[in-house]
């Protein structure tokens, strides 16, 4: 099967392995001209490294990787609950995206600087059209193109956005030093705002992730700067030496964004398919994106081998199987952030709502047995692609 895959991405570059592992003629575009290094920290929970061994990547992920600090949840000044994260692996997000982009392109044909703008379903494909004026006939589209999806609005999306929101936003800062010159880590619950403080464990940095809820109101960064002090100063004496390091930090080292999930009601139309953050972000606070963009793509290569000519069956299965695990961590996601913001009863309903939703909704997720190391894909060079 001839596939376009739309995003080098973590997800697009996954799926694209596991794709061209099965047979299939794949290639990955990406608007961006290359990929970028650095970036937030971000980690990889236990999942997204066993899909990472799957895909034959796992000596560089570990390479650049180190284990992720121990988790301290505090409200307070009273410590409620450690987290464990044994066998979690953190590194910068532009570092870990590009090291699986580059590690792929050693069997799949990458293309950057090339953005889709265009998609038309035909009685025998599907047409992707490029901001170059060029198009071109594939079997498949897969739409791994993020948050933003260029492939969801154009083909699976009826008029109306599929991204929920809720008025937060979080405010991320990168503070000199660590907490108590260690590695430890903390989630902060406040009454108005929670954060999550997170040492670099490559250098002596510190992200300070403050969520706040301010509804349509102002997000100008050097004005929520008091909010995330506040929270640092009223939640132990641990993190003292970041209270001023906050509430005078640079406009250069503040981000603001919106917190936002895609809750989609469909992940196909016709022969498009959506995986990753394109069909599901959870939020980056979650630390599950990699986990549900990796094990999404084994999903559906594993649902699509099953039933090779029938692309809508096998999407089908695919969401059927990985929808407890987004439901039940974007449940969590939201719940959490939103009952540490709430700022009357009806958002702390909406947030209890959430919680309850997600105890109910939580699973273990899917993930097919199959390995992907790095023999098993040379030899699949020699797989006759499957028709279709
Ligand atoms: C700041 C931050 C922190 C995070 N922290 C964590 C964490 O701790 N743990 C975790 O597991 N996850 C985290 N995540 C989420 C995680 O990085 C993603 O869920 C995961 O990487 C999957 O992303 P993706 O490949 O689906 O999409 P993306 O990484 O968004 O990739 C989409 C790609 O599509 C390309 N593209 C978009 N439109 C077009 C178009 N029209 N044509 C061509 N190309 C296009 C973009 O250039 C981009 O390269 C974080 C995310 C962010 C932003």
């Amino acid at each position: 099967m001839k596939i376009l895959v739309v995003g080098a991405g973590i997800a697009g570059s996954g799926v694209a392995l596991m794709l061209t592992h099965d047979g299939h003629d794949v290639r990955v575009v990406d608007a961006i001209t290359e990929p970028y290094r650095g970036g937030y920290q971000i980690l990889f929970d236990r999942t997204a490294m066993r899909m990472v061994q799957r895909i034959g990547v796992l000596p560089e992920i570990e390479a650049l990787s180190t284990p992720t600090a121990t988790i301290t949840v505090t409200r307070k000044g009273k410590d409620l609950a450690r987290m464990r994260t044994d066998g979690y692996r953190s590194a910068r997000r532009g570092d870990l995206v590009a090291t699986i982009a580059r590690h792929a392109e050693r069997r799949v044909p990458f293309q950057y600087g090339v953005e889709l703008v265009g998609i038309e379903h035909t009685l025998t494909g599907v047409v992707a059209r490029f901001a170059d004026g060029s198009a071109e006939k594939f079997d498949l589209i897969i739409g791994a193109d993020g948050l933003s999806s260029t492939v969801r609005r154009l083909a699976v999306e009826d008029g109306r956005s599929a991204i929920y929101e809720n008025g937060r936003h979080h405010l991320w800062v990168n503070v000199p030093g660590r907490m108590a010159g260690t590695t430890e880590a903390a989630i902060l619950l406040g009454d108005r705002a929670g954060a999550q403080v997170f040492p670099y464990t490559d250098h002596d940095e510190t992200l300070v992730l403050t969520s706040i809820n301010l509804g349509r109101g102002r997000q100008h960064g050097p004005d929520l700067l008091p909010i995330a002090a506040e929270l640092l100063a009223t939640a132990s004496d641990r993190f003292a030496p970041f209270v001023d390091q906050v509430r005078t930090a640079a406009p250069d080292r503040i981000r603001v964004t919106k917190f936002a999930q895609v809750r989609a009601p469909r992940w196909h139309a016709r022969n498009v398919v959506l995986i990753g953050d394109a069909a599901h972000c959870i939020d980056p606070l979650s630390g599950a994106g990699a986990h549900g963009g990796l094990v999404g793509g084994a999903i559906f290569a594993d649902e699509l081998r099953r039933t090779p000519d029938n692309i809508a069956a096998a999407a089908l299965r695919y969401r059927r199987r990985l929808l407890p695990f987004v439901r039940s961590a974007q449940l969590l996601t939201a719940g959490v952030v939103e009952r540490a913001t709430a700022g009357n009863l009806r958002q702390r309903f909406t947030a209890d709502r959430s919680l309850i939703g997600a105890a109910l909704a939580v699973r273990r997720a899917d993930v097919p047995r199959r390995s992907f190391t790095t023999a098993a894909l040379a030899a699949s060079r020699s797989v006759p692609a499957p028709t279709n």
